[in-house]
């Protein structure tokens, strides 16, 4: 029988009792922002049975050189991004669920936003909400795969608990803010997201249908310089989250916190971790974006309506909003956390 899953049932990996797994599986992307949007539109496509896509940004018009599920009228309208992803998705394939969740995402939520669900998909930009999903997933025994791009770079890697390598295996501890570049200081193409959320999500179909070979290594990939590389991860021995199951993200420990200075138009976003800013550093980095002004004591930048005053300590006041997502939104975009 031709139905619109033919293409994918003869495909001799699946089959039909793969598309039948595909259509009881219930998946939760977490950002959807370039690659959240790619993974959604694949995995609706495919007849995934359940898809939560969690978000806390409105679309704006910087975002649809690259994220296709959102136009113009989304920008208009000032549309959240999980919500007009939805809509379209729904035009798309009215037989999957789809959950919209308009959502920060932090160590108080992260578990009830993942623990029913078969597969977590990685499609945020900070190292913040990718290590409360590794802690997450480890505790819940949840498969979830990285995803992050950059330039015109990206790279990728399937974790999966007790067998695998974690975030926390690469990475020890949360990068520093101002250390690591980000989609606002270095751009993005709007290629290298298609690349990276298609192995993305080509690895939540082999999950699904029970495939063995999973990508298992970190895999880089920079479409510029053609380069295509896979790195051997080795499963850390005293691994705090996947070996000693110290599940430190989610005690909130290492979480940013933020609160709205009443009456200034402001919000302050204060990092829990000690740590110290090189102000030269950053001010090389900010100063292609806006303007920047340092002395001992503070770092101020500004761009478009807001005021970045950055204290040694990452401690930074962002005024123009009150609105605490935006604030930290701002933050994880230039200070790169
Ligand atoms: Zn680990």
């Amino acid at each position: 029988m031709i139905n619109r899953y033919s293409s994918q049932i003869v495909f001799p990996e699946i089959g039909k009792e793969g598309q039948r797994k595909i259509e009881k599986a219930k998946v939760t992307v977490i950002g959807c922002g370039a690659l959240g949007c790619i993974i959604s539109n694949n995995l609706v496509r495919a007849g995934i049975g359940k898809i939560k896509i969690v978000d806390r940004d409105l679309v704006e018009m910087t975002n649809l050189q690259r994220q296709i599920l959102y136009d113009e009228e989304d920008v208009k309208n000032k549309i959240p991004k999980s919500i007009a992803a939805k809509r379209k998705l729904e035009k798309i394939n009215s037989e999957v669920e789809i959950e919209a969740i308009v959502s920060d995402v932090n160590f108080k939520n992260i578990e009830e936003l993942i623990k029913n669900c078969d597969i977590v998909l990685d499609g945020t930009d900070n190292f913040e909400t990718r290590f409360l999903i590794n802690d997450a997933c480890l505790k819940y025994g949840i498969p979830w795969i990285y995803g992050a791009v950059i330039g015109a770079a990206g790279s990728t890697m399937t974790i999966i608990p007790e067998k695998t390598p974690c975030l926390r295996c690469i990475i020890e501890e949360i990068p520093l803010p101002g250390t690591l570049p980000t989609c606002d200081t270095l751009g993005v193409l709007n290629t290298i997201p298609n690349v990276i959320a298609s192995l993305q999500t080509t690895e939540t179909l082999k999950i699904i249908v029970g495939e063995k070979n999973l990508n298992e290594d970190l895999i880089t990939i920079d479409l510029w310089t053609n380069s295509f590389e896979k790195m051997k991860i080795e499963r850390k021995k005293d691994c705090p989250s996947c070996v000693k199951r110290n599940y430190l993200a989610l005690e909130g420990e290492e979480i940013s916190y933020a609160t709205t200075l009443c009456g200034r138009n402001a919000v302050q976003i204060v990092p829990r971790k000690k740590v110290h800013i090189s102000f030269e550093k950053l001010e090389e980095k900010l100063k292609l974006l806006g303007k920047v002004k340092y002395n001992e004591f503070v770092l101020s930048f500004e761009i478009q309506d807001y005021e970045f005053i950055v204290f040694p300590n990452a401690r930074t006041i962002i005024k123009g909003t009150t609105d605490i997502s935006i604030a930290k939104t701002l933050y994880a975009k230039y200070l790169g956390i």
